[in-house]
């Protein structure tokens, strides 16, 4: 039998034990006001830069305000300076020259800014009894049935054959007009309700309506195709082939809102991970000195897996980590091994209605402030990193000496599935990186859920990484 204790069992347990309470038992009233104020500002972002070629283009004129010049390898850098380097319209780094030498390390924090949504694809315009249609192919992992009769906006760029380009927003304007697939009415839907979930809506069948006015002419065939190649034609000054060479993407077209008679969450389209890249950007655009190097990416291609020279699997962080580090006589190599990386991307929040795919004491929890993941993957660790001990412990001691709400998660039971980051990209260049980030209920789905303690403490755990 065990000694009988001196100490109360109250006591011993707040002594022993891990305590877990909501981010706002621990906020003070001025945090609360600072977390709001924090997320009206991300609201605004996620409304702006629906994708990875707006939000690159939103945070370089920012970073720009802020007096990040262009990154010039032929240039020489001293402390304090500020760097940015565009790759391809589609991701951006921005990096600030630490009071250390660079061969001590940089501190990068990644994040990436693409969010599944449907692509269009490349012959993409026809007409089918009377109705113009766009033909989409989705990227990154979706629910095909979450997205018919949810209003889509059009984004992305139309290269046409003399090279000229154009670039597409259509959709977010109140006087713009927008888009949709349709479903079928539940009258109907008798032997569509019977197929599996995966095909609800089959990909083939996430068709967008973008039209049904016939061109005036009785005796022409795709009268409706006709009269939106004009329309585009006048808009765009395109001709059909031209969508050959586009990238064109649909998105949810409504706002971020608060979501909540409480105001405390955040319900918007994207965001995993914009969720993480706003706090990241803002970070660093709020730092004003750093001691090592503070490198901040926003990268492309992450949810169809990190590959393509837009995404993290490819050398463009590590080429442009090389070419700062010969800035200084130093090789890369030097750099990255003595590096430190937060792959800053969300993790599922527990859902209580759907609590059995979840083991909830390894699970994050929406208000539990931002998620440590030690790893991700699937089938046993497969495709994760796997932080160690000691850099877990040294992400854990910096965050709480400087006050975050964080919190540990990893994502659904062991046999339930999984899912990977950019986290093994980054760790595979010899860096240490762990996955850190905001809890996402409804993740991938046109509508996401975040709560609004877990962005501010986001905020603060990038910050704390960004000046350490
Ligand atoms: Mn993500
Ligand atoms: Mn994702």
């Amino acid at each position: 039998m065990a000694k009988k204790s001196e100490v109360s069992a109250k006591e011993l347990k707040e002594k022993l034990f891990m305590q877990k309470k909501n981010a706002y038992l621990r906020m003070t009233d001025d945090d609360v006001k600072k977390c709001d104020k924090f997320c009206e500002g991300y609201k605004s972002f996620l409304n702006t830069a629906k994708t990875e070629r707006e939000a690159t283009a939103f945070v370089e004129a920012e970073a720009k305000k802020a007096g990040f010049v262009p990154f010039d390898k032929k240039k020489t850098y001293k402390t304090g300076d500020k760097i940015y380097y565009v790759n391809r319209e589609k991701a951006i780094i921005l990096a600030i020259v630490g009071r250390e030498p660079i061969e001590n390390g940089v501190n990068i924090v990644a994040a990436h800014i693409d969010s599944p949504r449907l692509d269009m694809k490349q012959n993409p315009l026809f007409e089918k009894d009377d109705i113009g249609y766009f033909k989409t192919h989705y990227y990154g992992g979706i629910k095909k049935y979450q997205w018919p009769t949810v209003p889509l906006s059009l984004h992305g760029v139309i290269v046409k054959a003399d090279g000229t380009k154009v670039t597409v927003n259509i959709g977010e304007d109140d006087n713009d007009p927008i888009f949709c697939v349709s479903d079928l009415l539940p009258h109907l839907a008798n032997a569509q309700m019977k197929r599996p979930a995966t095909e609800i809506v089959r990909g083939e069948e996430l068709n967008i309506v973008v039209g049904s006015r016939p061109f005036k002419d009785d005796e022409a065939s795709e009268a409706v195709k006709l009269n939106l190649m004009m329309i585009l034609n006048e808009k765009y000054g395109i001709t059909e082939s031209d969508f050959l060479s586009a990238e064109l993407e649909a998105v949810p077209a409504f706002k971020a809102r608060d979501l909540g008679f409480d105001r405390s969450l955040v319900g918007g389209y994207g965001q995993d991970d914009r969720v993480c890249a706003y706090p990241e950007f803002m970070a660093i655009l709020n730092t004003k000195s750093v001691r090592r190097t503070a490198v901040c990416v926003l990268t492309d291609k992450e949810e169809i897996g990190s590959d393509g020279n837009t995404g993290l699997n490819s050398s463009y962080m590590k080429y442009f980590i090389a070419d700062l580090a010969a800035t200084f006589g130093v090789r890369c190599r030097e750099v990255l091994s003595n590096s430190k990386c937060l792959s800053a991307d969300v993790n599922a929040a527990y859902d209580p209605t759907f609590s059995d795919v979840f083991e909830k004491n390894n699970a994050c929890v929406l208000n539990g402030g931002v998620c440590v993941t030690k790893y991700t993957g699937s089938r046993g660790k497969s495709g994760t990193s796997d932080a160690s001990a000691e850099f877990v412990g040294e992400i854990r001691s910096l965050l709480d000496k400087n006050g975050v709400i964080w919190q540990t998660g990893e994502l659904g039971k062991v046999d339930n599935g999984g899912g990977g980051t950019v986290a093994m990209y980054v760790a595979n260049l010899n860096v240490d990186t762990i996955d850190v980030g905001v809890p996402v209920m409804s993740m991938h789905a046109p509508f996401e859920i975040t709560a609004k303690a877990d962005i501010y403490a986001a905020y603060r755990a990038f910050v704390s990484v960004i000046k350490d």
